[in-house]
C-alpha cells in the first residue's frame, strides 16, 4: 500500500521538518525496508522510544498536527498491565484503534464531540486508504459545565485533591453517581443532554435547567418541616379535633416548633399552626413556650410549622456541608425523593428510628 512508514527520527527533529512540510528520511525508504523494520518492531528487536509507525498524509495540510501522524508505537513499560495483552509490545494509536473498531463493528453513524473534529479528519483518511466507506458523522458542542461544576474528568481529579473529596458520588462532583445519590432521575439527565441538541458550540447546562428537568420526572413529593433548633410549645385548652390524620385530644397538647421562627413572635401574637389550629402565644422562654388554643378555623394568621414526634435529620448539602436539625417521625414512611421545607428536594439515603439522612438534590 505504501501508505505508512517506520520513523526512527528524534521527535524534536521530526517536528521541525514537519512544521516546514518536509518529509523525514525514513519516509522515503523502500517498502521492503519498511516491512523489515515493522517485523523487527513486532519481534521486539526494536525497543520503546526507538521508532513510531506513521501514516503518510498530505504534508501541506494546513494543520501540522494532521501531517504524518503516528498510528502505532512500542510500549515496554505498561502502566496498567492487562493479562490479555500478554507479550504484545506494539500498540495502535487512539485514532487507528478507533477507526478500525468502527469499521469492524459496522458502525454507520458516529456522534462525537467537536473536540474530536481533527480526529475525525484523521480517521477519514485511514478509511480512504483501506477503501472503506466512512460512516455518517455528526459533531455536537462540548458540554463543558453544569452550573459551577466541571465535567472534565482530569480537572475533576484535581478538584477532588484540592477539596479533599474522597468519593466520586460526593455532591460536589458532576458524576452520574453523585446525581443518582442526590435523587436525579436518569430521564432528567437524558432530557438535558437531548435538549442541548447537535449545535456546534460549547454548551453550559444551568443548575436551574437540570433541576427543572428532574422535577418533571419526580412527580409529587411530600414536604416535611426542618428546624435547625426546636423548642417545645404547649397549647392549652385544646378542643378535640382531627387535622390531616393527626388527632388532637381535649386538654394540653405538646408541639415542637422552630425556635428561630417562634422567637419572631411576641407574647399575645396570634399564630396558625400549619394545617392545624390557631393559637395565642402566652409565654416564651429559652427552651419552652406556651399558648392558648383559639380555633381550628382557617385564618390568615402567620403560619408556624410543627411536629409532634421529632426525629433527628441530617442533610448533606451541595457544598459538602451537613445541615443538622429536626423533623417529624412521619418522614420514616418515605422512600426516595421528598421536599424539605425552606430548602427544596432531597433524597433519602439512610434512616432508622432516631435519625434520617438525606442528600440535597436541588431547590
Ligand atoms: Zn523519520
Amino acid at each position: 500500500m505504501n501508505k505508512a512508514y517506520i520513523c526512527f527520527c528524534e521527535s524534536e527533529d521530526w517536528r521541525k521538518l514537519i512544521w516546514e512540510s518536509k518529509a523525514c528520511p525514513c519516509r522515503e525508504k523502500k517498502i521492503e525496508e519498511q516491512l523489515t523494520n515493522w517485523k523487527k518492531m513486532l519481534a521486539h528487536e526494536i525497543k520503546e522510544g526507538q521508532t513510531v509507525v506513521r501514516i503518510k498524509t498530505n504534508l501541506d495540510n494546513p494543520d501540522p498536527s494532521e501531517r504524518d501522524w503516528w498510528i502505532a508505537k512500542i510500549v515496554d513499560v505498561v502502566e496498567h498491565p492487562n493479562p490479555r495483552a500478554k507479550n504484545n509490545h506494539v500498540w495502535p494509536s487512539y485514532n487507528l484503534a478507533s477507526a478500525v473498531d468502527d469499521h469492524d463493528m459496522n458502525v454507520n453513524l458516529i456522534i462525537r464531540g467537536q473536540e474530536h473534529m481533527t480526529n475525525g479528519d484523521k480517521q477519514k483518511e485511514l478509511y480512504s486508504y483501506f477503501n472503506w466507506e466512512y460512516p455518517h458523522c455528526y459533531y455536537h458542542g462540548k458540554i463543558s459545565k453544569l452550573g459551577d461544576m466541571t465535567l472534565s474528568k482530569s480537572k475533576m481529579k484535581l478538584i477532588m485533591d484540592e477539596l479533599g473529596v474522597e468519593r466520586y458520588d460526593d455532591p460536589r462532583m458532576a458524576t452520574i453517581k453523585a446525581f443518582r445519590r442526590r435523587g436525579f432521575k436518569p430521564e432528567a439527565i437524558r432530557k438535558v443532554i437531548l435538549d442541548c441538541g447537535l449545535a456546534l458550540k460549547e454548551v453550559k447546562i444551568t443548575t436551574e435547567a437540570f433541576a427543572a428537568a428532574n422535577k418533571l420526572f419526580i412527580g409529587e413529593a411530600n414536604e416535611y418541616p426542618f428546624f435547625e433548633e426546636m423548642i417545645s410549645l404547649e397549647v392549652e385548652e385544646m378542643i378535640e379535633g382531627e387535622i390531616e390524620g393527626t388527632k388532637f385530644e381535649k386538654g394540653t397538647q405538646k408541639f415542637f416548633v422552630s425556635k428561630k421562627e417562634l422567637l419572631k413572635n411576641k407574647i399575645g401574637s396570634l399564630i396558625r399552626l400549619k394545617k392545624a389550629c390557631n393559637i395565642k402565644l402566652k409565654e416564651i422562654k429559652q427552651d419552652f413556650a406556651s399558648a392558648n388554643f383559639i380555633s381550628y378555623t382557617k385564618t390568615n394568621n402567620p403560619i408556624l410549622s410543627w411536629v409532634i414526634n421529632p426525629i433527628n435529620i441530617e442533610i448533606l448539602m451541595r457544598d459538602g456541608s451537613t445541615k443538622k436539625g429536626f423533623t417529624t417521625k412521619n418522614i420514616l414512611k418515605e422512600e426516595g425523593i421528598i421536599r424539605i421545607e425552606g430548602l427544596g428536594y432531597a433524597n433519602i439515603e439512610e434512616k432508622n428510628d432516631s435519625l434520617i439522612k438525606l442528600v440535597f438534590a436541588h431547590e
